[in-house]
């Protein structure tokens, strides 16, 4: 009698014990990236991610078919992300209780990709301090005629301003068309403080300079200028997780980037989910140490 030896089946990626189904499955068709990849992706750039997106409320967007098929938006827990994928029930603005997903580690990630997402958004708080924000955003948001070399200088332009008022701030290619100028927060002030903050400083960037800046989402009021996207800093809003990849052509991934090295980059989707690698590398250089890190509270304005 003779008993086949059967080749083990090959343990999943990076030791997870979080299987992905149909990694062959071509997601990004421009690229001709696949789900695997996506996966792969994620596995690398972990480490780096998981520090701004555990333990917070996160929506993810998802694109079952690929991302030139329907994508949705989702922000609660529909109960069917598996052991690694957490719910906490949240308060919503009409009094009723809605849940929140939430994940604390690789395999959580790893599960919401199974599940078809491409892009984590997360809220500006976490989970232990849900009603004080650890950060604030600005989010340029250009007109299509604004060249990317003019996001950059508004972008600097903002660093500058926050500098003055005492304030650290990083920049993240958002990995779409603009950047963002993210402001760490010591969890104090509450939602309404920030976004009071948020809005008093945006508006008086744009009657400072309004000809280049806007700080109503209006589309019109847009031409020719960059919106900055004050919105970002209320309760429940969410922003783009930093590492996380976008749902767009080429697989872009939103990038941390230091202040000095933007003058360098000419598209904030500089970076891929092929990149992984080079952006772990990247993460350990001296330019990046402490992206995203200050111990700070915001000053009155
Ligand atoms: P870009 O640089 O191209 O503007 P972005 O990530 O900043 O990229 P925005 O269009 O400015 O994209 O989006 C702002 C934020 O709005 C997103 O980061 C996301 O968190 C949130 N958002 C996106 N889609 C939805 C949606 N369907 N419902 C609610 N919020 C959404
Ligand atoms: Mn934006
Ligand atoms: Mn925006």
């Amino acid at each position: 009698q003779v008993v086949e030896e059967r080749p083990a089946p090959a343990p999943p990626a990076k030791d997870s014990d979080v299987a992905i189904s149909h990694p062959e499955r071509v997601i990004f068709p421009d690229s001709t990236l696949t789900k695997g990849d996506l996966a792969d992706y994620v596995a690398t750039v972990a480490p780096l991610m998981l520090p701004w997106v555990a333990h917070r409320p996160v929506s993810l967007v998802r694109c079952p078919q690929g991302r030139a098929r329907a994508c949705f938006f989702q922000k609660h827990d529909a109960g069917s992300f598996g052991p690694h994928v957490h719910s906490v029930p949240i308060k919503e603005k009409d009094g009723g209780t809605e849940p929140y997903l939430y994940v604390e580690d690789a395999d959580g990630l790893r599960a919401c990709i199974q599940m078809g997402s491409i892009e984590f958004h997360g809220w500006g708080s976490s989970i232990a301090t849900l009603e004080q924000p650890d950060r604030m955003i600005f989010d340029l948001d250009p007109d299509p005629s604004v060249t990317f070399y003019d996001v950059k200088r508004a972008a600097v332009h903002i660093h500058d301003q926050l500098a003055e008022l005492g304030l650290t701030s990083f920049a993240m290619l958002s990995g779409g068309k603009g950047v963002h100028v993210v402001v760490p927060l010591t969890p104090d002030a509450a939602w309404p403080a920030v976004s009071n903050f948020a809005e008093r400083f945006a508006k008086a960037l744009a009657q400072g300079d309004s000809d280049r800046f806007v700080a109503v989402a209006t589309k019109a009021k847009r031409k020719g200028r960059i919106f900055v996207d004050w919105l970002r800093n209320q309760r429940g809003a969410t922003a783009v997780m930093p590492y996380s990849a976008r749902a767009r052509a080429g697989a872009p991934v939103a990038a941390p980037v230091a202040w000095r090295e933007l003058d360098g980059i000419d598209t904030a989707a500089r970076w891929t989910i092929r990149d992984g690698d080079e952006l772990v590398t990247r993460a350990g250089s001296a330019a990046m140490r402490g992206w995203g890190v200050a111990d700070q509270i915001l000053p009155d304005l």
